[in-house]
């Protein structure tokens, strides 16, 4: 039987120990960390997630400040407000919820927030950091991946020398957590769309990380006994009833034979919450000093 990671558990206690954290700024007399978040447009998943964002800054104590535009907002104006967001000192992080109207370069904006606010690891800078293996320590890392390896963490002892298949090649999701697997020292084998022979790969794999966003890809018999599944996969679907659901990337229900596994929902989605409070408080460490010297 596949051991069930509880991210929703793991990721309340990190929510603990932010705040804790943050308790311990404002004992030192430092300011609450802060985060800008800026929604375009009323996309219903953009609209949840950014509200279970807001929820968790209450949570643990960070500050948030929204933004929100119509979808008509220029790209211009979003440059001008980043712009403003990164020269001001009250402002620890500004995220930016994608996906973004189509005529906004979203490339354009994310280049445009300062590497040390950048809480998503999206910038270039921090991209490169990742990838030159300094990432796992101080840097700003994208949320998901950065989730996806703590809930591996919670199951595998040693990853040095494991075989490590990714499905999925996003700068979001797939590229991020493969550089970070790679890190460990595991042999990642990096799949997509166009990959030939994808269940005979993935059959070979000791962790497999799937972020296709296609319900119930990975079918029981891909996965070899004993394999560790991170389902980071979120796909709404809809039931003979009219009802809608929200399923991952694998064929769950086949995988009693796997080491463990994370269920969708309640296993990667609030360990990208968790992460990002977490890298918001990072940015603040790493910037309020500067700005605000620790009270005597
Ligand atoms: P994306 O569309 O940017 O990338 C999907 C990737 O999967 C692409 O590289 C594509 O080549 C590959 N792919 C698609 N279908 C495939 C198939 N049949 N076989 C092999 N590869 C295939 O998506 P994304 O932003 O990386 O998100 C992927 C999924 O993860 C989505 O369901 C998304 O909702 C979910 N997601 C969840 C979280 C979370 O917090 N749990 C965060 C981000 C994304």
């Amino acid at each position: 039987m596949a051991i069930i990671i509880d991210g929703k558990r793991m990721a309340d206690g990190l929510l603990d120990r932010v705040a804790a954290d943050i308790a311990l700024r404002d004992a030192r007399g430092l300011s609450q960390p802060a985060l800008a978040v800026i929604l375009i447009g009323g996309d219903a998943a953009s609209q949840i997630y950014v509200g279970r964002k807001l929820r968790a800054c209450a949570r643990v104590g960070i500050v948030s400040r929204e933004f929100r535009f119509d979808e008509s907002v220029s790209e211009a104006e979003m440059l001008a407000l980043i712009d403003r967001l990164n020269a001001d000192a009250q402002v620890h992080g500004i995220l930016v919820q994608l996906p973004l109207p189509a005529h906004i370069d979203a490339n354009a904006i994310l280049d445009r927030i300062v590497p040390a606010k950048d809480v998503d690891g999206f910038h270039p800078v921090n991209v490169g950091r990742l990838s030159t293996g300094n990432g796992n320590g101080n840097g700003l890392v994208p949320c998901t991946p950065l989730g996806c390896m703590m809930l591996l963490d919670s199951v595998v002892p040693e990853f040095r020398g494991l075989h490590s298949v990714v499905i999925g090649k996003s700068n979001i999701v797939g590229k991020p957590v493969a550089l970070m697997l790679l890190e460990r020292e595991c042999t990642v084998t990096v799949t997509h769309i166009a990959t030939q022979g994808l269940p005979e790969i993935v059959r070979k794999a000791d962790i497999v990380v799937v972020a296709a966003g296609h319900p119930g890809l990975v079918r029981g018999d891909w996965v070899k006994p004993g394999a560790v599944v991170i389902d980071v996969g979120i796909n709404r679907i809809a039931l003979a009833d009219g009802s809608t659901r929200i399923v991952g990337d694998v064929c769950a229900a086949e995988l009693d034979h796997a080491g463990a596994l994370t269920p969708v929902p309640g296993g990667v989605g609030p360990m990208t919450v968790a992460c990002l409070m977490a890298n918001t408080l990072t940015a603040a460490q790493e910037l309020a000093p500067m700005a605000e010297p620790v009270a005597a």
